[in-house]
């Protein structure tokens, strides 16, 4: 586990957090968990540098020098760092190797490369004065993290807000610090001052809470369930009235029109990506199929076929598409909406479980559910495993109208050949990113915030992000 002038550890050896690997039900190792105290003393230290001036007062360009070493060391440790996250969370190697561990180390390089291209802007005045409205950080600024990815979601919020030159806190998932101590380490490898990046592993109602209650952290940002969302959102107005900003979940349709079967395989796999990358733990993941009734029987018959024949397996395992849910916990829980609706008479589609899994593994098979209840959990909940529902529509108005039924709004995807429909569908369809014709949240160019509960106060990824991590101040001149 990597170390570094910015790590916190707690004083009170009992209160540890036990990792345990989803794929055996084996401790992998005990973390100590960050009391409340300490998280006070780390936000005090958080807020000294910052105002030292040794990281948030030097030249952009230096400080895009540093966050560009940091990225090159995470290149150099990419395999340890897609190892950590991949035993922690049970994720697939392949998945860590080629898709959250570069997605990371592209992120810390792209707001690496944008530190000297946050200029402010000059208000349009008459002759006799000016406007300069500068863009500033906000000093000490906090995250806290997911499990489902780890590292990838800590480059979202380290990039940005470094790049600007705050001070940053940072909260990993109980279940998932690994790969974020080792990013702290080799951030102060890349010659990162200390205290400017701290990691806090700990438990949320603890840890978390504490640094959504402390008055020197001024901007929070947050990556996880709406029901935790809500309640930073209500300690930081009780307590200081710090920026929150909130990513939550999903529970996103994929919407086939009649001629979206003529992308032929590329559409299956697509779909078969959108609903199961992760195991469907997914913020984005495309869990309501929504396709049209004239090719709802061929849709369900290739896209079930390709759900069995996906490789169930050790994570650990270069050939493994799908691995353990995060925990048997989280697996009971969406075996039982799965159960829930089998017996309100839906139908479930699944090619089950391959024998030689461990028998402690929290594996749950990729399922398809067709004539779901329309109350029922795997309908309105976001289950976060691989489970997706098919829904049949038969006319435009009938697929908008199924795709905004959800108190979330995060992603879609539309397919079809038809331009006009598919602009239709996509200007009407409530989420933060529709993709027509693929399933995919663009990238580290395009903003990146849900509608409805998916989100709140401000997006991530592209020049939108430093948004949350700074804060403007209009100078006004008198010029006679
Ligand atoms: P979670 O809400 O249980 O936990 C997220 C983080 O919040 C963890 O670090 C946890 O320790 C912390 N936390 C818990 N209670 C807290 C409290 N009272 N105060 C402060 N912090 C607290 O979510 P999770 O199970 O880790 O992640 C899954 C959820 O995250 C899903 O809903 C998923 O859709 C969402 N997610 C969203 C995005 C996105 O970008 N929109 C990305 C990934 C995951």
């Amino acid at each position: 586990m990597g170390t570094g002038g910015g790590i916190m550890t707690g004083t009170d050896p009992k209160d540890e957090l036990d990792l345990v690997n989803p794929a055996s039900g084996e401790l992998i190792t005990t973390v100590t968990a960050v009391g409340a105290h300490e998280v006070a003393k780390a936000a005090e230290r958080a807020h000294v540098v910052f105002e030292s001036g040794v990281w948030s007062g030097r030249p952009p360009r230096e400080r895009a020098t540093v966050l560009l070493r940091l990225a090159d060391l995470m290149e150099r440790d990419a395999e340890l760092l897609a190892r950590l996250d991949s035993e922690d969370a049970g994720k697939p190697i392949t998945e860590c190797r080629t898709g959250d561990v570069p997605g990371a180390i592209e992120s810390i390089r792209w707001f690496a490369e944008a530190a000297d291209k946050v200029f402010g802007r000059l208000a349009s005045t008459g002759h006799d004065s000016l406007g300069l409205i500068s863009r500033e950080p906000v000093g000490v600024a906090a995250a806290i993290l997911p499990w489902n990815y780890p590292l990838a979601m800590a480059a979202w919020k380290v990039g940005p807000a470094l790049a600007v030159g705050n001070s940053l806190l940072l909260k990993p998932a109980e279940a998932t610090p690994r790969s974020t101590l080792h990013l702290a380490g080799l951030a102060a490898e890349a010659g990162l001052p200390d205290h400017v990046l701290t990691v806090l592993p700990g438990h949320g109602s603890v840890t978390g809470a504490a640094l959504a209650r402390d008055a020197f952290v001024r901007a929070l940002s947050f990556t996880g369930s709406a029901t935790t969302g809500r309640g930073i959102l209500a300690d930081a107005a009780e307590t200081n009235f710090k920026r929150v900003s909130l990513e939550m979940g999903g529970k996103s349709p994929q919407v086939l029109m009649p001629d979206a079967l003529s992308y032929g395989d590329e559409l299956i796999e697509n779909m078969i990506e959108a609903a199961f990358l992760t195991m469907g733990q997914n913020c984005t993941a495309g869990s309501r199929i929504l396709v049209h009734q004239d090719i709802a029987d061929e849709v369900l018959a290739r896209f079930t076929a390709a759900a069995k024949a996906l490789v169930i397996g050790d994570p650990a395992k270069p050939e493994t598409q799908i691995g353990p849910l995060i925990s048997r916990v989280a697996r009971d829980r969406v075996a039982a909406a799965v159960e829930e609706a089998r017996a309100a008479g839906a139908g479930i589609h699944t090619g089950g479980l391959p024998r030689g899994l461990h028998p402690q593994g929290a594996y749950c098979p990729p399922t398809v559910v067709t004539g779901a209840p329309e109350n029922g959990k795997v309908l309105t909940q976001e289950l976060f495993g691989p489970v997706v529902t098919i829904q049949t529509f038969t006319s435009e108005d009938e697929a908008v109208g199924l795709a905004n039924a959800s108190e979330y709004g995060l992603a879609a995807s539309v397919w079809t050949r038809d331009l006009d429909a598919a602009f239709h569908l996509a200007r009407r369809i409530q989420a933060g990113v529709v993709s027509v014709n693929a399933y995919s949240e663009g990238d580290i160019t395009t903003p990146f915030g849900g509608w409805k509960q998916s989100g709140f106060g401000g997006a991530e990824k592209s020049t939108n992000a430093f948004e949350q991590w700074t804060r403007e101040k209009t100078v006004w001149i008198r010029t006679r």
